[in-house]
């Protein structure tokens, strides 16, 4: 993580034992958003892809950029845009000094950040992004060479969680009870359980004596680190009980999505641009990208020629 020199005071304690910062809220905010995106992250595998010796080229549909061949998931989140500074702006912003809290590897060391942005056609490798602002603290105006794209931040954030916490939720984390516990189900229930039990237990409930009303409940699954409470058994067997072709699964990545809204920054929350860029680093390459778990769009795109039209230049 870095900071603006003025944005500290350091001039609170006569040892500098300690400083002040301007924003206190938004250092808090952002170690937390750190630690808890790092502590997702943590949980994914360590994926490292060699680059093949050079064989007979074939043209490749999509090229995946260097620094994507390279990502250390397991890297602090913020460390992945360090570079930023020296590649990706095409008109440069103000240069502020930062103060570096920690760093893994050296910076020299670090592939040069190539941002691919959304777009997969052309030669992504070439262009790099640019921020143009930022409305109604958002929406973020992003331009990629012809291309310029409106981005939900909201939308864009809760997409990389919950691609995050799915890839996560690969392997299910089951919970043991302190106590067992007995819940009782309706007539309606039953049935649902019954045959969605198997199931059920594949994603963490562990059940002991099941009867027509009543089981014993032994773990239950997690989801973002929290446990359920026992009550979601309930809202599962709802959910499954609401159609025929609804399965646990389904229930589950709603279960995430949910969690992913809950986490992700909000709309008409004030980003820093250093944050924006750091989202967006984070974005580029990702083809998942176009919606939110939801279904909702995260980026909406505009070519000049479109505006050009708007404008009538072109025809
Ligand atoms: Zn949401």
């Amino acid at each position: 993580m870095s900071i603006a020199y003025a944005e500290v005071d350091v001039n609170v304690h006569p040892a500098k034992l300690e400083v002040r910062f301007t924003d206190e809220q938004r250092v808090s905010r952002s170690v937390v958003v750190a630690c808890s995106e790092a502590l997702i992250r943590s949980y994914i595998p360590t994926i490292e892809i060699r680059r093949e010796e050079p064989v007979e080229k074939t043209t490749p549909v999509f090229t995946i950029p260097e620094e994507a061949q390279q990502v250390n998931l397991r890297a602090p989140i913020m460390q992945q845009s360090t570079s930023l500074h020296e590649s990706s702006y095409t008109s440069a912003p103000p240069r502020v000094p930062t103060y570096r809290l920690s760093t893994r590897e050296p910076e020299e060391e670090r592939p040069r950040s190539i941002p691919v942005f959304l777009t997969k056609s052309a030669d992504p490798l070439t262009e790099p992004f640019h921020i143009v602002g930022c409305a109604f603290d958002t929406y973020w105006y992003v331009q990629q060479g012809e291309n310029v794209y409106c981005i939900d931040q909201h939308a864009a954030h809760e997409r990389l969680l919950y691609d995050a916490l799915m890839a996560r939720s690969a392997a299910i984390i089951s919970q043991a009870l302190f106590l067992p516990e007995d819940v009782r189900l309706l007539p309606t229930e039953s049935d649902v359980f019954f045959a969605n039990k198997t199931e059920l237990e594949r994603f963490g409930f562990v059940f002991s004596d099941a009867s027509e009303t009543s089981v014993t409940l032994l773990a239950v699954p997690q989801i973002n680190g929290t446990a359920l409470k026992t009550a979601f058994l309930h809202d599962v067997l709802e959910f499954l009980s609401g159609s025929e072709e609804a399965r646990p699964n389904d229930w589950f990545r709603d279960a995430i999505a949910q969690s992913a809204c809950k986490h992700a920054v909000k709309a008409g929350e004030r980003l820093s641009h250093d944050e924006i860029q750091q989202l967006l680093e984070r974005l580029t390459g990702q083809d998942s990208l176009l919606t939110c778990p939801h279904g909702r769009p995260v980026a909406i795109r505009f070519t000049k020629t479109d505006i050009e039209k708007m404008f009538k230049r072109v025809l």
